[in-house]
């Protein structure tokens, strides 16, 4: 079999109900495009029969390939995997639920034939998500765009189309922490949007509960701005400022004579303040220093059990 041109990176975690229709929307755009094409299924440690339906489907059709991760790695290290495993000309990340509608694929094709390497899909809409999931997405971008350095585009998934060159590089960062896209942000290289019409989960329930949503929030901001350490301290110096004045109006009202043992009530407001005040800092550093420790373990990304398809391990 001769190189694929695409590659299609597909996370998978308990997909039973939307493998079967996955394939039929995906086996149909593969027809439609103009070169050859392998489709990489992450599943990542599913404990539904996503992993029987998906040897089915790479038995009926040997351009679909299998990795099977070890255990639950999370969404952004299954397509992380399924990137370093790819070796197509473009490489094309979509969620299995179809909400990411395969045809808009071709419009991706297109622009990156006009030589943009990467080329990522802008939420239009917001359909079937509740009003709670699209208000904390608001303000995530808000905050995210405030915080960081780099420009990561809002409402902007992992539905993308990078091209080898780009992957290459993106292979060779290997944080364990990982929000890939601002990642894909901060490589640089010619980059476009296009618009597309969000479309509902095909079947199923969402894999990204709350917190899940969390970390991830929690890992764009503290992975791509050290301002929220820069922030405290500038609120600690203010802080300490205050103090220092506070202090000299108590020397000053012992001097002068004034001085009785009132104020009981405003000294247990300000050192609960200021406690408080230095757990948040404290817990602050900790998230950092927590994800150093992280790093420096230097641990593998992942770990594969299964591969199916991959040429070395028929
Ligand atoms: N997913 C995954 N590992 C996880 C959670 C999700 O591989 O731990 C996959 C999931 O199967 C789907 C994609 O990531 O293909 C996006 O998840 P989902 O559709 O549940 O998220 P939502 O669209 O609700 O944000
Ligand atoms: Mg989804």
């Amino acid at each position: 079999m001769d190189e694929p041109k695409y590659s299609f990176v597909i996370p998978i975690y308990n997909e039973e109900e939307t493998l079967p229709e996955l394939k039929k929307r995906l086996g149909a755009l593969l027809e439609r495009l103009d070169g050859s094409s392998e489709v990489i299924l992450v599943d990542d440690g599913s404990d539904d029969k996503s992993y029987s339906i998906m040897l089915d489907i790479h038995q009926q059709d040997p351009r679909f390939k299998i990795v099977r991760l070890s255990r639950n790695f999370g969404h952004q290290i299954a397509i992380t995997t399924g990137m370093d495993f790819s070796i197509g000309q473009a490489v094309i990340i979509l969620d299995a639920d179809l909400q990411d509608p395969p045809e808009v694929i071709l419009k991706m094709i297109e622009r990156w034939e006009e030589g943009f390497e990467i080329v990522y899909a802008i939420r239009e809409n917001r359909e079937g998500e509740t009003w709670f999931k699209r208000i904390t997405a608001s303000v995530f971008y808000r905050c995210l765009r405030k915080l960081t350095e780099i420009d990561i585009p809002s409402n902007v998934g992992d539905f993308r189309l990078v091209d080898r060159k780009t992957i290459n590089v993106f292979k060779t960062m290997r944080e364990s922490n990982r929000y890939v896209r601002g990642m894909f942000s901060w490589v640089g290289f010619k980059q476009t949007g296009i618009r597309y019409m969000r479309e509902k989960r095909f079947a199923g329930y969402t894999k990204y509960p709350l917190k899940k949503m969390l970390k991830l929030a929690v890992d764009a901001i503290i992975n791509f701005s050290t301002i929220p350490l820069r922030l405290v301290l500038g609120f600690g110096f203010v802080i300490a400022g205050l103090s220092f004045f506070i202090g000299i109006t108590a020397i000053y009202l012992r001097l002068s004579g004034v001085y009785m043992i009132r104020g009981w009530t405003s000294l247990v407001v300000l050192v609960s303040f200021f406690s408080g005040i230095q757990l948040i800092v404290v817990g602050m550093l900790g998230e950092y220093v927590s994800r150093i420790y992280l790093e420096v373990k230097n641990r593998p990304l992942y770990i594969v059990s299964n591969l199916h398809g991959f040429k070395k391990d028929e």
